[in-house]
């Protein structure tokens, strides 16, 4: 049964039950914002986790109910992570998520015939990046993950005196400089760290160099870093091998190294194996951010801590909940920013696969044109 205006759509967002997710998909002011055009059904708890009590919503002017009269009565899901099996909507409805790394989410999506928009395959380019879910979440994973590596630390990030003598600032390295390891990069200089920055994309350099960074060269024979879109392109076994050496060197004198190399729809490539790891000094920590791709570090498990030689190797794969209001924040504004180009001021969401965003984000499911209208 659908509820409130049958002329407009309803959008329905749950309660995230992924173990440890504390994000919401949208937020009130978000709502407010789009609410002219839409109705939104929202779970009761839905975004207490994220500072957004039931209350916020209704005065947003959501509806609050249970799980499912969500999936029951919205034309459109909309979640932070994939649904699982319990969550998924009925059958021709749309949803729109992350995909994550599990191949079935998608098979299971496409077997039931529910029309997905996966928020990966945002296409990097100006028009869609204020809906661009990797950016804006791979930025809080940057932050939070100077401050994880910090708390692991038994050294501070600054240098310090006082009557009990100096402390000389710890030397930090992102590896991989893309938006995470940017906004790594900025969040270790505040702190007062050594920092340092590598990317295979020669053009990384100026950015690292414009924070006030030092960006390593390494001399290891491998051909030019840039694959097609800005991103990096991925590296033969060999050429990923003598990188590995040309680095080790450097990376032997860090304290603290945030890994961020990412080859997309490929598996990370290997950057730390155990020899370095063997050359570094008894207390650094590494934390691993390409953890759920297999990780920049040989011995990274996702969501755990490893220690080898003393190197404390941390592999977390969901750090911006731990953020989880200001991820909700950003993660709200791309969800708005999309559902605005979906809309286009008609009340039917609006998928045409010719369009560059609705295209990209449909990629390989049979909808070449769909207008979702009110149930
Ligand atoms: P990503 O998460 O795919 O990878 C992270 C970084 O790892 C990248 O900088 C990549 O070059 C680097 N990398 C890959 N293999 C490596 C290796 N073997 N050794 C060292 N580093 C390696 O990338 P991302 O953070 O999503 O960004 C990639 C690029 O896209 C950046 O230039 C970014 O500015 C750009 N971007 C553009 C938009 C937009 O225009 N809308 C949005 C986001 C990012």
């Amino acid at each position: 049964m659908p509820i409130g205006n049958p002329d407009r759509i309803t959008v329905g967002i749950p309660l995230e039950r992924t173990n440890g997710e504390r994000r919401v998909a949208l937020i009130p002011p978000d709502i407010k914002k789009l609410n002219a055009k839409v109705s939104f059904v929202v779970e009761s708890g839905a975004g207490r986790e994220a500072g957004f009590g039931d209350s916020t919503y209704v005065e947003a002017g959501a509806r609050i109910a249970t799980s499912r009269e969500i999936l029951d009565s919205s034309d459109v899901v909309v979640k932070v992570r994939p649904p699982r099996f319990d969550e998924m909507p009925p059958a021709g409805r749309t949803l729109i998520s992350l995909r994550g790394p599990d191949p079935n989410v998608g098979e299971l999506l496409r077997k039931r015939s529910i029309i997905h928009l996966a928020l990966e395959r945002m296409p990097r380019t100006t028009r869609a990046q204020a809906m661009d879910v990797l950016s804006s979440q791979a930025s809080i994973a940057g932050y939070a993950s100077v401050l994880e590596g910090a708390r692991a630390l038994g050294v501070l990030l600054p240098m310090l005196t006082t009557a009990a003598g100096t402390i000389k600032p710890a030397r930090m390295i992102a590896l991989g400089a893309g938006v995470a390891g940017l906004q790594a990069i900025a969040t270790a200089r505040r702190l007062g760290a050594v920092v340092h920055g590598f990317d295979v994309r020669a053009a990384a350099r100026e950015p690292v160099e414009s924070l006030g960074a030092k960006f390593i060269a390494v001399d290891a024979d491998v051909g030019a870093g840039e694959g097609g879109g800005g991103y990096a392109r991925e590296q033969s076994r060999d050429e990923q091998s003598r990188l590995r050496r040309a680095l080790s060197a450097h990376l032997a004198t860090m304290q603290l190294i945030i890994t961020t190399a990412q080859i997309p729809g490929r598996p990370a490539p290997l950057l730390i194996d155990r020899e370095t790891l063997g050359m570094m000094k008894p207390g650094s920590v590494i934390i691993d951010l390409a953890a759920e791709t297999g990780g920049n570090c040989e011995v990274t498990q996702p969501d755990a801590t490893i220690t080898f030689n003393g190197v404390c190797v941390m592999g977390p794969t969901n750090l911006p909940s731990l953020m989880a209001s200001d991820a909700s924040r950003f993660f709200s504004a791309n969800i708005r920013s999309l559902l605005a180009h979906l809309l286009e001021g008609s009340g039917r969401l609006n998928l045409d696969a010719s369009d560059p965003i609705s295209g990209a984000l449909l990629a390989g499911q049979d909808v070449a044109r769909a207008s979702v209208a009110a149930a």
